[in-house]
């Protein structure tokens, strides 16, 4: 019988805090300060549906910690959104800016809703009705939203817009990940997949790994995960699986991942793609495989499965899908986990060139973004390992422990006010 952990996405997120910040030397205070958000807001949100009934939705935004720059992180849009999930998500973007170094904070927002269920309209008018509840919070100066899961280009549109429209002038710079014609950046819709690879990249020289012809799974076909698959089959790695929020499909022989996304546009879901077999989303992961890509939700690596997995190396690019107890699975078993921490900070990285060209008002070519993306993740790969190695642990405590002390310095020096 296997013991129950407690899959709390924020509970998670504080036991990851502890089992690095033991390795430091903080006091009990700042590190209560540093697990303790900064800021919650939860709000109601009336939407009039097409059908002339009315329906109330909740929503959050949460700032985590704002020591190092304005709060940072995205919008979900999902029907299992709670306030823990958004307090957690908010404090995974504070490491998450600190371990590539960027002069954010950490925040992130969310509505409990399923958008597959509402019209265009419908979604529309909660997105507006949410981002004038959230303008306390928000401004390029304070809080920066940007797109997550079930949420994208045109929702951040319609947030800026509507900020707009109550400043009374074009404010670009209040969320990023907004449509290019609009002072959105080259490169961002694909970043985080983009940032993904270039860790995978590094991590695979580490382990000696050939990328070309490596076997990858990859779960959740979103933005970010259909991105990395085509971006790692483009690097000659076969592409084993893939799945969304209705199941897998395999083919041992290898997925072309552009014939899978035109099927799912074409039909609503991957199964049926000729030449695959349809598997479930627990099946996937435990495929023999060299890479394995969760990119979809949180707590699809649990102390029930890390023991059954195959993978050489895992790339969270979903914000926290493994557990502590499977951390500790993994890493005795000898696999290498890059930490979302690390292995998604592609997109807030973009997301943060955007919004310094949202700022200046002039805007880089898709090879300045790139340039610029691929040198922060190398950099931060190379820091993350060198932590982790000088202390003896895994790559997400090296990231934490990079991370928490920069945190933690931004703090000491500017002071507890007043
Ligand atoms: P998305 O809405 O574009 O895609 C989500 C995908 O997950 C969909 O394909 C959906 O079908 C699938 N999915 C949902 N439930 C599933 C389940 N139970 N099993 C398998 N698949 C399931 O979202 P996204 O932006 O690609 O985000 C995916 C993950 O990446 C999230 O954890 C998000 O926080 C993280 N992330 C995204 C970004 C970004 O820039 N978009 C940046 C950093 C991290």
């Amino acid at each position: 019988m296997i013991a129950e952990e407690n899959l709390n996405p924020f509970v998670v997120a504080l036991a990851q805090f502890d089992r690095a910040a033991a390795h430091l030397d903080l006091d009990d205070g700042l590190k209560e300060l540093l697990k303790t958000p900064k800021r919650q807001l939860v709000v109601s949100i009336p939407v009039k549906m097409d059908d002339g009934s009315l329906r109330v939705f909740e929503g959050y935004r949460v700032q985590h910690n704002v020591a190092r720059g304005p709060g940072k992180g995205g919008i979900r849009y999902h029907p299992d959104v709670t306030l823990d999930e958004v307090k957690a998500l908010a404090m995974w973007m504070t490491w998450k800016c600190a371990t590539v170094n960027l002069p954010y904070g950490g925040a992130k927002g969310g509505v409990r809703v399923n958008p597959k269920e509402l019209s265009q309209g419908e979604l529309e008018r909660l997105t507006r009705r949410y981002a004038t509840e959230i303008m306390p919070l928000i401004g390029p100066e304070r809080d920066i939203p940007a797109p997550d899961v079930y949420t994208d280009a045109q929702t951040m549109a319609w947030i800026m817009d509507t900020i707009s429209m109550f400043k009374g002038y074009t404010e670009l710079g209040v969320v990023t990940g907004k449509p290019v014609e609009l002072g959105g950046s080259y490169g961002r819709q694909e970043a985080t997949a983009r940032g993904c690879q270039v860790v995978i990249r590094e991590a695979c020289r580490a382990l000696g790994l050939a990328l070309n012809g490596a076997a990858v799974v990859v779960q959740g076909f979103g933005n970010a995960g259909s991105n990395i698959a085509r971006f790692l089959h483009q690097d000659g790695a076969r592409i084993i699986a893939v799945s969304d929020s209705k199941g897998g499909i395999y083919s041992p022989r290898g997925i072309d991942p552009e014939a899978a996304l035109q099927h799912k546009a074409q039909t609503g879901a991957l199964h049926g793609l000729p030449d695959t077999e349809t598997i479930s989303n627990e099946e996937l992961l435990e495929l023999p495989c060299d890479i394995l890509v969760p990119a979809a939700l949180e707590n699809q690596i649990t102390r029930r499965n890390a023991d059954r997995l195959r993978a050489r190396l895992i790339a969270e690019v979903a914000n926290g899908p493994t557990t502590p107890a499977a951390d500790d699975i993994l890493s005795d078993r000898g696999v290498m986990v890059i930490p979302d921490v690390l292995a998604n900070a592609g997109g807030v990285s973009v997301s943060y060139f955007e919004w310094v060209q949202n700022q200046y008002g002039f805007f880089w070519s898709e090879d300045e973004v790139l340039h610029h993306l691929e040198r922060i993740m190398t950099n931060a790969f190379h820091e993350v390992r060198a932590t982790a190695k000088r202390y003896g642990l895994d790559l997400r405590r090296g990231a934490y422990i990079l991370a928490i002390r920069r945190v933690a310095e931004a703090t000491r020096v500017r002071g507890i006010f007043p």
